[in-house]
């Protein structure tokens, strides 16, 4: 049942891994966010007349409070969203980093000029006010600062909505914020039900941009709820992305990265290479590398650190994994703790046709499924089948064929040899319904202004 937007209602947090209890948090009705607007649009007009090396050196004093919370942040982490140690410290210090590299930005956030007759045309760059965050389960320290940080350092204010079942980070996070300076409610967290704190932020007139990532269904409405006002938005949705291994790649390596390119947060991760399109010739033999090395991925306690992979972040979202695996269907199947906890084991699907769902889905889960091609167009073809488009890899020793896939593949981040998608440093997006606008990279912070075009006559 939907919670009604004006009613005070509460979220319950458990812990994943053992189906514990661990926080319950005031969910934002429609009237907290209406508030919150208001106090942000306030505080964002103060802070952007501030000088730009004013804004930045408080955002370099953020990433150094952040910097110097990682191991708790990260223990968070791991206690709610069910994380690897290891991946919830990386997440915990890739905030820092965004915020050190948005911190970067601001005194180099630049407009143009343009010759023109009669006198001087230059660009300014304007902060857009105030900016709505709404941030998935999966990824909820990183994906969170994906957004706040460039939209603070180009002059905007942060209203950020963190998913139901992870809120506890981002409300942490909002504290170190304050610790570290940032005005008071210029960032502020509104943990709540998407269909009350999330609409609430999506539909009020006092917010200018909407950054969502999610699933592509929710993303849509949110879009057509934006149109009603010309509201901004950027979109990173789901995917389902391809590891293309070619005949003449280096089978080995390509067979030992293929598990964690698809078993990393538990398959919970839009980049995630599901679809494993083998070329016909060295099919059976990529099978016989690959099962050795699903079966050694250590699945087990998130908190342990020797720990590859742990649960799924709800029992909804097993059962929705779940629904997807036929119980005798061939291929290979790793282990995973039964009792408490949501847990399921790295799968990989063979003898499939190339449209069944599980193949063309996204499954946000440990489920991959192995796709044998016979040339290069039938690979482009195959990878291409998708409705997403979000990342892809490419195994070859061919640097000419490489370029050619990559050129062909219809995605926003690919990578040769290797399954790297995301640095904070380069832009990541996706084509098709995996998303619009890009995030991160030298442009992050331009995405949350607005140009304005200004000429000065000389005339006169
Ligand atoms: P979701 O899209 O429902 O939720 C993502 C965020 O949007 C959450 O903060 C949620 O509260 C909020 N939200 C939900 N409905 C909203 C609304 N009407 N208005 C405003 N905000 C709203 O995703 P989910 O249900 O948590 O997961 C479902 C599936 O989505 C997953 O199984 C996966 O396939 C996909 N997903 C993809 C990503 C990704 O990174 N691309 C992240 C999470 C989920």
């Amino acid at each position: 049942m939907p919670n009604p937007p004006h009613e005070p209602y509460e979220l319950t947090v458990l812990n994943p891994a053992t189906e514990e209890v661990i926080a319950t948090v005031p969910g934002a009705t429609a009237d907290d966010v209406d508030r919150a607007v208001r106090r942000a649009a306030a505080a964002q007009r103060t802070w952007a007349a501030l000088a730009p090396g004013d804004r930045a050196r408080t955002l370099r004093r953020f990433a150094a409070v952040v910097d110097a919370h990682v191991p708790e942040l990260a223990a968070l982490e791991v206690r709610e969203a069910g994380h690897t140690l290891g991946n919830a410290r990386w997440e915990a210090g890739n905030v820092r980093d965004l915020l050190d590299y948005a911190a970067g930005g601001v005194e180099r956030l630049m407009g143009r000029q343009i010759p023109v007759p009669g006198g001087l045309d230059v660009t300014l760059l304007e902060p857009l006010g105030v900016v709505g965050v709404i941030a998935p389960w999966n990824f909820p320290l990183p994906i969170a600062a994906w957004g706040t940080a460039p939209a603070l350092a180009a002059g905007n204010a942060v209203l950020l909505k963190p998913a139901e079942t992870t809120p506890l980070t981002a409300l942490r996070l909002a504290e170190l914020g304050l610790e570290a300076g940032l005005p008071e409610y210029l960032f502020q967290v509104l943990p709540g039900a998407g269909s009350v704190a999330g609409d609430a932020l999506v539909t009020h007139p006092g917010v200018a941009k909407i950054v969502f990532t999610g699933s592509t269904a929710v993303g849509k409405s949110i879009m057509a709820k934006c149109a009603d006002r010309l509201k901004r938005v950027t979109l990173e949705l789901g995917g389902k992305s391809p590891n293309i291994v070619f005949a003449d790649a280096d089978l080995e390596a390509a067979a030992a990265s293929a598990p964690m390119s698809f078993l990393d947060n538990s398959g919970q991760d839009c980049c995630a290479r599901t679809r494993i399109l083998v070329q016909e010739s060295v099919h059976d033999r990529f099978l016989d590398l690959l099962a050795p090395a699903v079966h050694a991925v250590r699945v087990g306690d998130p908190a342990d650190e020797d720990t590859q992979m742990g649960p799924l972040i709800s029992r909804a979202q097993r059962d929705r994994v779940r629904g997807y695996v036929p119980a005798d269907h061939p291929g290979i199947r790793g282990r995973c703790p039964d009792g408490p906890g949501f847990w399921f084991p790295p799968t990989v699907l063979t003898d499939l046709a190339p449209d069944a769902p599980v193949a063309v889905e996204e499954v946000f889960g440990p489920v991959a499924v192995v796709l044998p091609f016979r040339d290069e167009e039938d690979a482009v073809r195959l990878a291409n089948a998708t409705e997403y488009g979000l990342s892809g890899s490419v195994w070859t020793r061919d640097v000419g064929r490489a370029l050619r896939v990559c050129g062909a593949v219809a995605a926003g981040n690919l990578s040769v040899n290797s399954h790297s998608s995301v640095r904070y440093w380069t832009p990541f997006g996706g084509f098709k319904q995996s998303g619009l606008g890009r995030e991160l990279g030298p442009d992050a912070l331009a995405a949350f202004t607005e140009t304005k075009n200004v000429f000065l006559s000389t005339e006169v």
